[in-house]
């Protein structure tokens, strides 16, 4: 490609509204231009990145035996209703209506269609299994659309939907796929983890996400020291601590803390490690009254734990203000479980806690020295935190904490879609049977972002080679003085072309610094420079984007071969 003719359109000032480095970057290098909330146009630079992920992706989905696809955007509202899902999705999902007022959503995900559309061919065993894919484009009207194409609202996503006869081999079909994932991620050469998520929305038994490791990262993982365990800390399982509880060892004793409201206020007011305090929260239950969770006062709820508990309303309720004064008599901040008579659930780690320090169900007064069993009934211990470092992982080993940006979900769906839909299919004894599918996603323009998150400097972007939008700058020096330095870069454009280098030759008329720059801004991995000095000696300057230093090869095809770490012609 010749600059002169790109529309590349770069700029040094780092955008105001934009709070991440991928988001920054992508703006300063032009690869995308915002048109609304979470809306994005993607520039010819933009689209080569996207096309290179779209071709490993479809490359390796195709590998993989899947069936490329394509589901309009635009669905009826019909569908969603047999799935029981157009109520279920809410705000995120944008609706429109025809001009005969027919409903239709602009389609978040395609669970739906996928079914609907095997329903209409597939009646025998004989035919399954089957996974279908697509590339397309998605609408999910986020409440936060923001970072850029990282949590936009418009995105495109890979989606594929796998159809088996009975649940053994969707779980062959789920491990291909997430064999499939975890090569796309290998080849574009990014650092990620493969971790245990919480199913959301979309349902089933098994699902496991990919995260892209950065700091700026939305989602927290808990990964356990020798690489066992890995799981996003929404799933993160805590266990109850071995051993047993120890006798109590000082008396019930109700204290005055005028103005306490949090656990920092207790910890202050009655110098104690908030390890040795207890939090009350109050949800609603699922038969009507509320329930009291207890945790450790330095510990997190984890809402998808607590609303998946028997006995909690779901989607979880907290108790409003009037509601915790009729069944407590106090307000939030000196609730507890003394003298209480509403279902009590204590995390795993308070299971051997003594003598802790709780609200004392008055107004500005807490207990001290409380304990399970004597002070009040011994509740039912469960799961309701989220972990922190150094938490035991299932098999013991220590938990750290990292920080990922999920580029792909993959799920075992079972047959919530298929049942909702009457999906069924006749097994070889001529019975019917609903068939078990499988869903696998992956954000083909997330992950854009992301690759630019883990690869970057304070030049610009530093792109994996798999995914670059050029593998070779070309950077004349005095051009429009020197003949010879421009017919020498014309030959080597030529020559990179014919031999598969996607090559862009810098013809703008630029002085050195600002071509210097942009190269380095839109992150080509490679680039040389022809100047008359070096055409002299017979010698290209050549330095990759990482690299500190340039230096000088030989004048030739071959030599930028080798620099840029491919085999000689044959
Ligand atoms: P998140 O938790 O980030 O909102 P999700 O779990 O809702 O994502 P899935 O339904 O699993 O997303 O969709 C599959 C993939 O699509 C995700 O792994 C992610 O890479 C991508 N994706 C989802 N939402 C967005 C978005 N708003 N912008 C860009 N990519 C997205
Ligand atoms: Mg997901």
């Amino acid at each position: 490609m010749r600059l002169s003719a790109f529309a590349l359109s770069t700029t040094k000032e780092t955008p105001a509204d934009a709070e991440i480095v991928s988001h920054q970057l992508m703006l300063r290098a032009g690869m995308i231009r915002k048109l609304g909330a979470g809306l994005y146009t993607w520039s010819p630079l933009g689209m080569r990145v996207l096309k290179r992920v779209e071709a490993i992706v479809r490359q390796e989905m195709d590998a993989a035996g899947a069936l490329e696809v394509l589901m309009p955007a635009v669905q009826p509202a019909e569908l969603w209703r047999e799935s029981g899902r157009w109520d279920q999705m809410g705000d995120l999902m944008l609706r429109m209506t025809d001009r005969a007022d027919r409903e239709y959503c602009f389609g978040p995900t395609h669970e739906e269609v996928i079914t609907d559309f095997v329903k209409r061919d597939v009646s025998s065993y004989k035919q399954l299994p089957l996974n279908f894919y697509q590339i397309q484009t998605k609408f999910r009207d986020e409440i936060r659309p923001r970072f850029g194409l990282m949590r936009a609202r418009e995105f495109i996503m890979k989606d594929a939907y796998s159809f088996h006869m009975d649940a053994a081999d969707l779980d062959r079909e789920y491990h291909v796929m997430r064999a499939a994932y975890a090569r796309i991620l290998d080849r574009i050469g990014l650092d990620y983890r493969i971790v245990a998520a919480d199913s959301g929305a979309i349902g089933g038994a098994k699902s496991e996400e990919f995260h892209v490791l950065a700091g700026s990262g939305e989602d927290e993982l808990a990964v356990s020291e020798d690489g066992r365990y890995a799981a996003n800390t929404e799933a993160a399982i805590t266990q109850r601590p071995a051993g047993d509880r120890a006798a109590p060892a000082g008396e019930l004793r109700k204290v005055d803390t005028p103005g306490v409201a949090t656990i920092a206020q207790l910890c202050a007011a009655l110098d104690l490690p908030p390890e040795q305090t207890a939090k009350a929260i109050v949800v609603m239950g699922d038969a009507g009254d509320p329930v009291l969770l207890v945790l450790r006062g330095d510990h997190s709820l984890n809402e998808i734990k607590a609303e998946n508990l028997e006995g909690v309303a779901k989607p979880l309720t907290f108790a409003d203000e009037a509601t915790i004064r009729t069944h407590f008599g106090a307000g939030p901040g000196s609730l507890g479980p003394v003298n209480l008579n509403l279902e009590v659930i204590a995390d795993h780690a308070l299971a051997n806690a003594t003598d802790m320090a709780v609200g004392a169900n008055y107004d500005g007064a807490h207990f001290l020295n409380f304990n399970w069993g004597r002070d009040s009934v011994e509740p039912r211990f469960a799961d309701l935190r989220n972990v922190v470092a150094g938490d035991p992982s299932p098999d013991g080993s220590p938990l750290a904490l990292l920080r990922g940006i999920e580029v792909g979900h993959v799920f075992q769906l079972g047959d919530k879609y298929s049942t909702a839909l009457d999906l069924t299919v006749l097994d070889e004894n001529g019975r019917a049977v609903v068939p078990q599918m499988g869903c696998y996603g992956f954000g083909v323009s997330r992950i854009v972002a992301a690759a630019i998150e883990q690869c970057f400097d304070d030049s610009g972007i530093c792109w994996p080679a798999a995914i670059a939008p050029f593998d070779l700058m070309i950077i004349p020096i005095k051009a429009d003085k020197s003949a010879a330095v421009r017919e020498a870069c014309e030959t080597l454009y030529a020559q990179c072309r014919a031999a598969g280098i996607d090559a862009a030759y810098d013809d703008r008329g630029l002085r050195p610094g600002p071509m210097f720059a942009d190269a380095e801004l839109i992150g080509v991995p490679h680039r040389i420079v022809v100047s008359d000095r070096g055409l002299e000696a017979g010698m290209l300057e050549y330095k990759g984007r990482r690299d500190a230093e340039s230096k000088q090869i030989e004048h030739s095809l071959e030599a930028i071969r080798q620099a840029l770490g491919l085999p000689a012609t044959p």
